[in-house]
């Protein structure tokens, strides 16, 4: 486990960092409070076993600032400390610390502690992915995709790369619920979801946006003849073969919406996935299973 260590007592320092070492972690060691959150700022660390007693920041203040920071992922806090009372240890959960190992530490203890902090964030990674991810299909969920989707806008324009997006519809997938009812449904988008992550690159991401509606993020499409090939590999790969739903084998076919990210204003996830949407709309009019590529943004639309 990466473990970031607080201690501005040399020794201390040393004996916890060879400690954890020897048991096999990954160990950064900071000489301040201060100096450890600035690593927390340069990177995540599951695991913080800080001093409570620093001259620049203390261990408590370490802890409000992790807390208030609120990061994604989950900083498990372990305050070492030779105070004792109940007043100390109330004062140290209250600032947002998980546990407390007394000075000099033990080393059954410090492994048993450690035991414990692996469960808990072992728990809370669990939650976190499982919060990213569609219950149904395995994919990303909406708030997940829109994310990456935001991230790689930014990455897209500071590379001044373009990239690709597709929406895609299932088509008339209402009577797949209606004809064979809600589980033969479930089977199709579960089918088209391997189908659709099959049928892309590794660095291509893919989530459920609505209910039988996904959208494709991929970043290597910078020109439309890209996206218009993976939109139309997906268009294929869902069309081609029927569906088992255990009664029958069902035809599935899907419409889809491709753009490419505005390489002259500044476009935001929304503005994208509604050329997207327009495009897709336009798919859908012209009969279905077939892919249609959103114009480029005009200059006036958006504002900068
Ligand atoms: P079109 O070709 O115009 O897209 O027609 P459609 O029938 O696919 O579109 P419509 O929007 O009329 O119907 C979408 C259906 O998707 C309605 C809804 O009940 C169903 N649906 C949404 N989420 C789920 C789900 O999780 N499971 C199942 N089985 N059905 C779902
Ligand atoms: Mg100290
Ligand atoms: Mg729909
Ligand atoms: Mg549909």
């Amino acid at each position: 486990m990466k473990i970031l260590i607080a201690e501005d007592d040399m020794t201390s320092r040393l004996v916890l960092g060879a400690t954890l070492k020897k048991m096999g972690h990954q160990v950064t060691a900071a000489s301040s409070g201060r100096e450890a959150w600035d690593a927390l700022n340069q990177e995540h660390f599951p695991l913080l076993i800080s001093d409570w007693m620093m001259p620049d920041m203390d261990g408590l203040e370490l802890c409000r600032r992790i807390r208030a920071a609120q990061g994604a992922r989950y900083t498990y806090i372990i305050l070492l400390t030779a105070l004792s009372g109940k007043g100390s240890y109330l004062e140290g959960l209250d600032a947002g610390a998980d546990d407390f190992i007394t000075k000099p530490f033990d080393e059954d203890t410090l492994v048993a502690r450690l035991r414990v902090a692996q469960r808990i964030l072992a728990l809370h990674e669990t939650l976190r992915i499982q919060a990213m991810h569609d219950a149904l299909t395995g994919l990303w969920n909406r708030a997940a995709i829109v994310e990456n989707l935001t991230h790689e806008l930014d990455r897209a324009r500071r590379d001044a790369r373009p990239l690709g997006v597709v929406l895609l519809d299932l088509d008339h997938f209402k009577s797949v619920n209606d004809t064979h009812g809600h589980g033969a449904g479930d089977a199709v988008l579960k089918e088209a979801a391997q189908r659709l992550k099959s049928s892309m690159r590794c660095y291509d991401k893919v989530g459920r946006y609505g209910g039988e509606e996904f959208l494709v993020v991929a970043p290597g499409c910078a020109q439309c003849e890209n996206v218009l090939t993976l939109a139309e590999r997906i268009r294929g790969s869902i069309a081609a073969e029927a569906v088992d739903i255990g009664e029958q084998m069902l035809a599935m076919s899907c419409s889809l919406g491709a753009a490419v990210s505005s390489t002259h204003v500044r476009e935001d996830a929304a503005a994208i996935i509604e050329r997207a949407d327009a495009a897709l709309y336009r798919a859908k009019e012209g009969g279905r299973n077939r892919t249609e590529l959103a114009p480029e943004t005009p200059m006036a639309t958006i504002s900068q």
